[in-house]
This record gives structure tokens, C-alpha cells and sequence, in this order.
């Protein structure tokens, strides 16, 4: 976890962007993955600033593993008191960039606005792909619950 002063001037969103491509690649590097050896690096930018990181947790019951996304949100969520979220970076070796799983989509529409912006790459480079809307169009979220009676 990292603290930022940056605030919500679009001018220093670059530099937030940069500073969660340099985060995610931290914390990409301390990936728990002796199974699979695939290491992932997450970084959560909150709109305060405040970047928090992530990285894939494997677990020899394989089922027990948890994604660098989920790890970033629930470190923001237990670790901090942010609770909006502007953006995600998240890394793999690949040359191709790589999305984040089902799982990760529904649990980040928990707690992220469909506008949360989805930064994919390497440690070489990185690039916008869109917003969760995109990755999770026509969501079950909170708001259907509420529209039941
Ligand atoms: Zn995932």
C-alpha cells in the first residue's frame, strides 16, 4: 500500500497511473504462485490518491486461491477507508494483456462504480481497456436486491 497526495486533477492522473504501473509491478514480483507460477500484480487507485496493492495468493487446495484484483480490494477495504475507486492496474508476464476473471469482475462491481477504469499490461508497458462496464455489461449487482418485493 502506498499513500499518494495526488488529488482529482485530471493532470495528475498520469502520474497516478504511472505510480500504480510501478506498484503493481512490486507487488507482482511477490506473487505466492508455486503452483501455477503465474504472477499477477494488482494496484487499486482510490479516487483520494491513495493506491493500494495486490498480488495473486495460491493455495495447494487450488480452490482456495485468491486473485491479485480481490487481494488489492480487500487490503483497500480492511486496510484503509477508501471507498471509491477511480481505476485498476493489473499486470501479468504475458505479452498479452490479461483480463480479470469473472470472479474478480463480480466482486469489484461490489464495490466500484461500472466507471472504474481497467489498466491491463506487463511490467513493460500498459494500457486502458476499457471500464468494468465493459468487462461486466448487464451486471447482477447490489441494486437488484433491492428491486425484488
Ligand atoms: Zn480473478
Amino acid at each position: 500500500m502506498n499513500a499518494s497526495n495526488n488529488s482529482h486533477n485530471p493532470q495528475n492522473y498520469e502520474i497516478l497511473i504511472q505510480k500504480a504501473h510501478l506498484i503493481a509491478i512490486e507487488f507482482m514480483n511477490k506473487a505466492y504462485c508455486p503452483y501455477s507460477h503465474f504472477q499477477v500484480g494488482a494496484a487499486l487507485i482510490a479516487e483520494s490518491g491513495l493506491i493500494i496493492g495486490g498480488y495473486n495468493i495460491e493455495n495447494s487446495s487450488y480452490g482456495a486461491t485468491v486473485c491479485a484484483e480481490r487481494t488489492a480490494l480487500w487490503s483497500a477495504l480492511t486496510q484503509t477507508s477508501e471507498r471509491k475507486f477511480w481505476g485498476i492496474v493489473i499486470l501479468t508476464n504475458n505479452e498479452t494483456p490479461t483480463p480479470p476473471c469473472g470472479l474478480c469482475r463480480q466482486t469489484l462491481i461490489e464495490f466500484c462504480d461500472l466507471s472504474l477504469k481497467i489498466f491491463l499490461g506487463n511490467k513493460h508497458s500498459l494500457k486502458q481497456f476499457g471500464t468494468l462496464g465493459d468487462f461486466l455489461p448487464f451486471p447482477f449487482d447490489p441494486k437488484q436486491l433491492s428491486t425484488s418485493s
